[in-house]
């Protein structure tokens, strides 16, 4: 699983970046700018991520993937949230296992460990909300604009 060390880049607000993936955490990263600079989390999302990781790896050999968090100094993006840590992009489960992104139209995309992986999630007492596009994977999920290939947690 992924640690906090003392190297670990900090922002303004004291809030962390989510570790880089190191070899052995259960989750990988990605998003766009690269390197980590939209995944500055509030000390809570850290921590629900970092539990979440446990409970995965126990459950499935695939790595999940992490997007964007808020960036450093919560400044402002082009998404309406995304600016206080408490919001985390992660990617749909793909049968293969691959790094890369899946929609719930594709062939690839695995509806049973997407589910699966938003149960892990929710049953974190800190996760309010869960937007998603394919309300079968689990029914507590919400439907919104642009949400087919990644699900947005809310704390
Ligand atoms: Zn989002």
């Amino acid at each position: 699983m992924a640690h906090l060390s003392e190297l670990q880049p900090q922002d303004s607000r004291h809030y962390f970046m989510l570790p880089q993936a190191p070899e052995d955490a259960g989750y990988y990263v990605y998003g766009t700018p690269a390197g980590g600079q939209f995944q500055y989390a509030h000390p809570s999302m850290m921590t629900v991520l970092l539990w979440v990781e446990r409970e995965w790896a126990a459950i499935d050999s695939r790595k999940f993937g992490i997007g964007n968090i808020s960036k450093a100094g919560g400044i402002k993006n082009e998404h309406a949230s995304h600016m206080n840590g408490l919001q985390v992009d992660v990617r749909a489960i793909r049968k293969d296992g691959l790094q890369l992104p899946v929609t719930w139209h594709d062939h690839e995309y695995d509806e049973k460990a997407t589910g699966r992986l938003i149960g892990v999630f929710f049953s974190h007492p800190l996760v309010k909300k869960v937007l998603f596009n394919d309300i079968r994977a689990d029914p507590r999920v919400h439907p919104w604009p642009h949400h087919d290939n990644h699900f947005h947690v809310e704390l």
